[in-house]
Formats: structure tokens, C-alpha cells, sequence
């Protein structure tokens, strides 16, 4: 899960980071109200969605007066930032910026561990700096045990230039505040870009960037209100809800219901070879009782894009004629328009045709064969 930045914030100022005095708004009216509660209305006006690279795309702003609040927030709310459309902004107080600085904590597949990145050039795409100058990018490796030790910061940090010395001990604090939060958190990512060192020397996170492992929510319930409506595809969360493991395809207009995440994979190839193309990954996952299946086929009905809905699955596990089951109850609670097409095979196969026979539904063995009809569906 991608936290937007002012929850990244929130989360930095519980780990003892500094952050500027800020706060999220819905509404133009509600920036208003925000830039007006502080001292003076020399704000920044921020869009919060879960993509980077906002700064370029004009979803940054800054306004010195409540007017220009008013006129940034107008401009940012309703703006598109690659396909997300920005519902809410975060107002805060301006900075004044005399460095920007690069920090973040990912993981380290390859070392098996963590690492941390720092740059004392911050505020640019970390990628681009690394490629352009590399030696600007500084890489910690970190063992999971016994974690970040100072000495490895005192390392880094020697190698800081003659003039930044002077902010070593606010950037040490910085980095072991964010990589205590990285830990404690289960994140994946922890970023903070840029790492601003202000005219009067203090170290402040300007920018935040945070994502944290979903397979661990389960002991951060305090992050389990972050997942907010308007950030979530409403078909994605559906999904989710109902665990099943569904990702929308932009483009496709064959929904596809697998069970298995190897299949699904596979089936989506085999729509393309067929020239056809995918609207979305299913996977049922194993053991899928008909109530799973229904729901999962809601899904994609409800999907806008699909004009064919093809159904492919397996039986190892799952047993067909509660697969049947699913389809049978889906068809006659959801007046299902789209073309379907049904490759059943495996466990309880000859038992779960004959219920699809009794409904006129006809069933392929084969995966091809099935594969080549819903491609030519979805042609007409
Ligand atoms: P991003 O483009 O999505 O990464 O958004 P950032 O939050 O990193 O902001 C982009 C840039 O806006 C920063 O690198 C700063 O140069 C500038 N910026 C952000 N906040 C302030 C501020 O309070 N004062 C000033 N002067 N510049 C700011
Ligand atoms: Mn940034």
C-alpha cells in the first residue's frame, strides 16, 4: 500500500522527524481555511496522489496571499497527474530552502538486507542523478541483523562536504528516525525528497514517500485507515474486500476469471497470442467455493470495459461443480449481457457439466480452443 504524502508526513512526525506545518484539504474552501490559520498565508499548495513526480506536472504550488491559495488549490483540485485525478491537497507552510538533499531506505532483494540512499543533491528524479553521477549517490548496505548501526552513518556522513558538516547531527537523526520508521512499519520504501536544510539550519522533510508491505498490515492496524476510497480503483477494492486477487488492465475488453495465479498469467498470454486483449488479472486462488466465484464473476461484469468474459479454470484443488455452482447463481442474480465463455476441466468435471448443460451453458476442455472463441467474442 502507497501512502499519500501528508500520511507519510504524519507518520514521520510520530517517529520524531521534522515536517513543515501543514494540513490536508478536500475543498478550495478548506485550503483557504488552512493557509488562513497560520501566521502568515505563504503557503505551498501540494496534490496528493499516489504518483510521483507532481512538481513537474504543475501539482505543486507555491501562493504568498489567501487569493492565491485560493487560485493554486483551484488549479491543482480536479487536475490530472498520469491517470489520477487529484481530489485533495495538502497546504503548508513555506520552507526557506537553502539545500536539497536525498533520502531513502528500500529494500535489497540481491544483498538480501536493506539500503539506504543518500545524496546531498536532492530534489531531482534519485534515478536520473544516479545515472548522470553516480558518485553523488551514496549506498549503505544494511544487514537485517543487527540493523543500521551508527558507525555506518558516521561513515556516510564523513564523506558530507566541508559546508554540510555543520548539519551532521540533524541529518544522522533524520536517517535513523526514518529508518526507525522503515522497521517498525514493515515499509518497502521509505523517502524522503527532497531532504530540505532550511536558511536557519534545521533538517526538515519537504516531501515524503512512503509504502509499506501489505502482507504485514496485519500488525500496523494503525495504517489500516490510510487506504482512503478515492485513491483505490472501486473495482480493485471490491476485489480486495472479497480476497481475491484481481488487477485492472488498461486497454482490454476480456475479463478474465482464473483460478491460480500461474494460469491467470498464462491465460492472459493466450488471449494475446489469439490477437485479443485482457481487461484484468484474476486470480480465485485455490479451493474456491461458489459463493467466491460468484462474487469474483460480479467483478468483472461490473466492469465497464469487458464485452467477454472468459472463465478458465482448473480443477485441482478447486472442485468444477461448485465453479458451476458460482456461475449458475451469478447468471441468475446478475442478468449478465456480456458473452461468456466457460474452459472447465479437472476435479468433478463431468458432474459440473451437467449442471451446465440443465442451463444451456455450453463448456470447453480445451484451453486453445476456449481462448480462440473469447478472442473472436470480443471482436464483434
Ligand atoms: P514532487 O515533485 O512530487 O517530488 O514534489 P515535492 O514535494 O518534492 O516538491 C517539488 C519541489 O517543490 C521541491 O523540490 C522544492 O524545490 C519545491 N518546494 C516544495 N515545498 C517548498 C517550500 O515550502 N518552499 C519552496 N521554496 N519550495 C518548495
Ligand atoms: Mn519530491
Amino acid at each position: 500500500m502507497n501512502l499519500n504524502e501528508f500520511q507519510a508526513k504524519e507518520l514521520f512526525l510520530r517517529f520524531g522527524l521534522t515536517v513543515p506545518n501543514g494540513k490536508v484539504a478536500w475543498s478550495v474552501d478548506e485550503a483557504v481555511a488552512v493557509a488562513e490559520s497560520f501566521r502568515e498565508p505563504k503557503v505551498v499548495v501540494k496534490a496528493q496522489v499516489l504518483t510521483g513526480g507532481r512538481g513537474k506536472a504543475g501539482g505543486v504550488k507555491l501562493a504568498d496571499t489567501l487569493d492565491g491559495v485560493r487560485k493554486a488549490a483551484g488549479e491543482i483540485l480536479g487536475m490530472k497527474i498520469k491517470d489520477f485525478t487529484v481530489k485533495k491537497v495538502l497546504v503548508e507552510e513555506q520552507m526557506k530552502i537553502e539545500k536539497e538533499m536525498y533520502l531513502s531506505f528500500i529494500h535489497d532483494r540481491d544483498n538480501r538486507g536493506y539500503r539506504m540512499i543518500f545524496s546531498e543533491q536532492g530534489g531531482v528524479e534519485i534515478e536520473e542523478l544516479a545515472r548522470v553521477s553516480p558518485e553523488k549517490v551514496l549506498m549503505v548496505n544494511i544487514e537485517p541483523f543487527p540493523g543500521l548501526v551508527p558507525f555506518q552513518l558516521r561513515e556516510v556522513l564523513a564523506e558530507l562536504s566541508a559546508e554540510n558538516k555543520k548539519h551532521f547531527r540533524g541529518i544522522y537523526q533524520t536517517m535513523m528516525n526514518l529508518y526507525k520508521l522503515f522497521i517498525e512499519k514493515d515499509a518497502t520504501l521509505a523517502e524522503i525528497n527532497p531532504l530540505v536544510i532550511t536558511a536557519d539550519g534545521k533538517c526538515i522533510a519537504c516531501d515524503g514517500k512512503v509504502s509499506v508491505d501489505n502482507n504485514a498490515l496485519y500488525r500496523n492496524k494503525d495504517l489500516e485507515g490510510y487506504r482512503l476510497p478515492e485513491d483505490e480503483n472501486p473495482l480493485e477494492r471490491e476485489a480486495r474486500e472479497k480476497n481475491l486477487n484481481y488487477v485492472k488492465l488498461d486497454g482490454g475488453n476480456i475479463g478474465c476469471l482464473v483460478n491460480g495465479a500461474g494460469l491467470a498469467m498464462t491465460t492472459m498470454d493466450v488471449i494475446k497470442h489469439f490477437g485479443g486483449e485482457p481487461a484484468n488479472f484474476l486470480d480465485l486462488g485455490g479451493g474456491a467455493k461458489a459463493e467466491h466465484v460468484k462474487n469474483a464473476l460480479k467483478i468483472i461484469v461490473n466492469d465497464e470495459d469487458v464485452s467477454t468474459i472468459f472463465i478458465n479454470i482448473f480443477g485441482g484443488i478447486v472442485r468444477c461443480d461448485f465453479v458451476a455452482e458460482g456461475i449458475i447463481n451469478a447468471r441468475k442474480e446478475l442478468d449478465i449481457k456480456k458473452n461468456m465463455v466457460i474452459r472447465l476441466l479437472g476435479t468433478n468435471d463431468t458432474i459440473a457439466y451437467e449442471m451446465l448443460e440443465k442451463e444451456n451453458i455450453s463448456v470447453f476442455q480445451g484451453m486453445t480452443d476456449a481462448a480462440r472463441k473469447a478472442v473472436e467474442l470480443s471482436k464483434l
